[in-house]
């Protein structure tokens, strides 16, 4: 599967070749389903190799491949391994792709046990959760004979694969609660249960995209059934005022959204800062303006409301964070942009001055430093 840059090994039950991580969750599906032998490419010559290749693999992609939903994600060699591994078992070993989608993720109703982690005592616990396509709606509960603890629009609602948890089969979903985002994260003891939930999610979101862009092809809506986060980890940021210090945060960036928690797994952000386009006025360098404290390897990030000053434990890291925001911020927008209109939900239900607990009023009291700072912002 995937790209096929230096096949090193086949499956001589499939006929197809294998680069060197298929080859190894082929190995783990044991002989009686797929025999995966390696190859002496000293043998052959590559241009031969490139023929079997288009054919074998074409062949049984062709065979096994026919039906996969469009909402499937089909894995590339860097995401995570449970979607990896899932796909080559859904592939060749339950082969729910020769068939027209009757699997669990493709019914109207999806109903299934996950170990979700409690807001308050951080421990998991068996919790009912419920995906309705009709509704349009994931819900879960505490006690199955009372009321959902929580309804969530799976319009608003996002879903990644995440190893936070501490279990290779996690998954943290984020929704917007009271112009919050909110994370939930749950994990199934099979890598089966985790990718079909992760797939039924995509599946609701594309029937809910289909009703609200009835003129758009499916290719084009996939995009945006779920988004991988950006870039995440450890930083240290500042407060507004000149004397505070550096304390220890966790950052995700997740579009054009910008958050930062105590702890990893914090069910909400303390904070959440809104990226705009350059030309709006949003910017990032490394360095710390002078006459401020910086923290190890420290940047500058500059939005209309606040100025941010963050700080890595490496040079590797704050380029890497420097990067990954300038790509958000000079992102041109898409013409046909449909998370346009979840932006716009972004900007209106939660304002992105708000923050909460200790940076509550981070947002307005900066503005008793910010005219001594524009004048050290001036910086190259
Ligand atoms: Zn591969």
């Amino acid at each position: 599967m995937f790209n096929f840059k230096d096949p090193l090994w086949a499956s001589t039950t499939f006929g197809v070749f294998l680069c060197t991580q298929c080859a190894s969750i082929h190995r783990q599906l044991t002989v009686s389903i797929s025999r995966v032998k390696s190859l002496k490419l000293d043998n052959l010559e590559q241009s031969h190799v490139a023929v079997m290749e288009e054919n074998g693999n074409k062949v049984a992609k062709d065979k096994y491949e026919k039906f996969v939903p469009p909402y499937y994600r089909r894995p590339k060699h860097d995401d995570v391994q449970v979607l990896k591994e899932q796909w080559i078992r859904a592939k060749y070993e339950r082969r729910e792709f020769m068939q027209p989608a009757s699997a669990c993720y493709a019914q109207n109703v999806m109903e299934g046990t996950l170990m979700k982690r409690g807001k308050k005592d951080g421990k998991f616990y068996p919790r009912l959760f419920v995906l309705s396509q009709a509704e349009g709606t994931l819900k879960y509960y505490v006690n199955e004979n009372k009321n959902p603890k929580t309804v969530i629009n799976v319009e608003y609602l996002n879903a990644t694969f995440c190893d936070k948890v501490m279990n290779p089969n996690g998954l943290q979903l984020t929704y917007l609660k009271d112009g919050y985002t909110r994370s939930i994260f749950v994990y199934t003891e099979k890598g089966k249960d985790i990718v079909d939930w992760y797939t039924a999610i995509r599946a609701a979101r594309l029937a809910r995209l289909q009703v609200a862009f009835p003129t758009k092809k499916i290719e084009e809506l996939v995009p945006f059934l779920t988004r991988d986060f950006i870039m995440e980890g450890e930083l240290h940021k500042t407060g507004p005022r000149v004397g505070d210090t550096y304390k220890k945060r966790w950052f995700i960036l997740d579009d054009r959204k910008l958050m930062y928690m105590e702890h990893p797994l914090d069910p909400y952000p303390k904070g959440e800062i809104f990226l705009g386009e350059k030309y709006q006025g949003y910017s990032v360098k490394p360095g710390i303006p002078p006459a401020l404290k910086e923290y190890k390897f420290g940047f500058t990030l500059i939005t209309p409301e606040r100025t941010w000053l963050i700080g890595a434990e490496t040079e590797e890291i704050r380029e890497n964070w420097i990067n990954a925001i300038n790509s958000v911020i000079e992102k041109q927008p898409q013409p046909q942009d449909y998370s346009e209109s979840w932006k716009n939900d972004l900007r209106n239900s939660y304002s992105y001055k708000k923050s909460r607990n200790s940076d509550r009023n981070s947002g307005s009291s900066f503005s008793g430093t910010l005219r001594k700072g524009k004048n050290f912002f001036s910086f190259a």
